[in-house]
């Protein structure tokens, strides 16, 4: 993919280099272009000089190895040689949930567009690539030509991103679709030769003007959201009767309208994309005056947060209705597996509710331990799955590793002090278990007994009268 001298390749620019826009960058100097990542983050700058990623991401070690090695990658903290050195500006920085509304917070990408367009002395194209609220590329044209010295001549173009952590480098190197925002004719063909590799390769491009672009990534995530909470909803109709979620949810799959990607039920969606693309869609409907259009967003999020509410009420069923002093082995901290991203986690979240109702907590997550430590330190948190399982009263598996799908029950059940499991994920075979001597349950399906004649009593532990702060 790397020869591309035969076309007057631009010079890349990547401001902002978290889970995107490293992975960006990395991957767009593996395509054979001179990149220059930036970020005010100097340690993370550092790291990435010194050949580590900041975060953990598959396959994207090697990745940045290669890309340093071959030369086209370098890091700066310097904005002015951003400036200089770049053609195409792609901006990936953060897009938060606000700290007191729904909305987005669009400080840094404000202070990164004007930091730029202040600088910038030649033609160049500012390319958003964070998630934003509709309108929000217009509005910040007419900052960066306000502030720009070029003026109207400093262009701005939209290029959501669809990657996955998890498959980050795979869906960076070969999306499923690219979408370009533009205003004119030049940003189009300069974002044509930014992604000539993969327009090469048959990429499906769908060119579009600004606010369709931006919609387009967060009525994506509103689908699957949706796709997700729906499922969800299901399973509390199912909780209510002696319905089976699962078996429900093959069923529908089997209907290729329908389709079985996102129907699986469970603990819900979180991460650093979908719920505060949600809310913050939702706000910004509602400024528009459709928020009608959207309430059902509400909903979904409503559905979503429920579910972490209810997985805590299993876990202290299973322990006979009190949480207090009981011994609890979370499994998982990831917001999901193969990434170690705890913003707004399910699992972290169901973890410090249990904390909080008194249980003693071990947490581990095969990747995340030190994020989630830094959120929140009060938990305990250990190096291994049998120390976290190690005299567990209720092992509560809450992000669905691999490494917890392919743990022996007898192998736990060796270390547990009951064989009780909640499977907050759908992930485990519940027959495996039960045939055990596991007592299973799981979101929206039936209560499973072991199905072994003799196991030791549940032995039900008193309440005990306290409750933890929040942290
Ligand atoms: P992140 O928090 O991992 O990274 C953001 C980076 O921007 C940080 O390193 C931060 O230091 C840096 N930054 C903040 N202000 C800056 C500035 N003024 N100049 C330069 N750097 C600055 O966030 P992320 O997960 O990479 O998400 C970035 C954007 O991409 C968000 O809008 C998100 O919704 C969107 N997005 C993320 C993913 C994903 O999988 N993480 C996928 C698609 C879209």
């Amino acid at each position: 993919m790397n020869n591309l001298e035969s076309f007057s390749a631009p010079k890349i620019t990547v401001i902002g280099t978290g889970y995107l826009g490293a992975t960006h960058a990395i991957c767009m100097a593996i395509m054979g272009f001179d990149v220059l990542g930036f970020d005010v983050d100097h340690h993370k700058i550092d790291q990435l000089r010194a050949g580590k990623v900041p975060f953990y991401e598959p396959g994207l070690p090697e990745k940045l190895r290669e890309a340093l090695a071959s030369g086209r990658l370098k890091f700066t903290t310097n904005l002015d040689d951003v400036a200089e050195f770049g053609d195409v500006h792609f901006i990936c920085v953060g897009t938060p949930q606000a700290p007191n509304s729904s909305a987005a917070n669009l400080s840094y990408v404000e202070s990164a567009f004007s930091g730029l367009a202040a600088r910038i002395r030649r033609k160049a194209l500012l390319v958003g690539k964070s998630t934003v609220p509709i309108g929000t590329a217009e509005r910040l044209t007419a900052m960066v030509a306000d502030i720009s010295p070029l003026g109207a001549e400093l262009e701005l173009a939209w290029n959501p991103e669809f990657l996955r952590e998890g498959f980050a480098v795979q869906d960076t190197l070969h999306p499923d679709r690219l979408v370009f925002g533009v205003t004119s004719p030049w940003a189009e063909e300069m974002l044509r030769r930014a992604f000539k590799p993969l327009l090469d390769d048959g990429t499906p491009l769908i060119v579009a003007d600004l606010a369709t672009a931006e919609l387009v990534k967060v009525a994506a995530n509103s689908f699957l959201a949706t796709k997700i909470s729906f499922i969800n909803a299901m399973a509390e109709v199912c909780e209510a009767t002696s319905a089976d979620v699962s078996l429900l949810a093959a069923a529908l799959s089997l209907d290729d309208r329908i389709g079985g990607r996102f129907l699986k039920p469970g603990l819900g969606f979180g991460g650093g994309c979908l719920p505060k693309d949600i809310r913050a869609f939702k706000h910004r409907a509602e400024e528009l005056g459709v928020g009608q259009a959207v309430s059902f967003l509400g909903e979904v999020d409503s559905i979503n947060n429920r579910r972490r509410v209810r997985t805590v009420d299993l876990v202290r069923e299973l322990a006979g209705g009190s949480l207090a002093g009981v011994k609890i082995a979370a499994l998982g901290a990831a917001f999901k597996p193969n990434s170690d991203d705890v913003r707004d986690a399910p699992a972290l979240d169901v973890a410090r509710m249990l904390y909080l109702e008194g249980a003693t907590v071990s947490v581990y997550d095969p990747e995340a331990n030190a994020n989630a430590h830094r959120l929140y330190p009060d938990l305990n948190y250990v190096g291994s799955l049998a120390a976290a399982v190690e005299q567990a009263d209720v092992v509560a598996l809450l992000t669905e590793w691999e490494e917890f799908r392919a743990a022996d029950p007898d192998d736990l059940g060796a270390l547990v002090h009951h064989r009780r499991i909640v499977d907050g994920r759908h992930a485990l075979d519940p027959e495996r278990y039960t045939s055990r001597g596991w007592e299973y349950r799981a979101l929206g399906r039936p209560y499973q007994p072991s199905t072994v004649a003799h196991r030791s009593p549940v032995a039900h532990r008193g309440p005990v009268a306290h409750q933890r702060q929040p942290l």
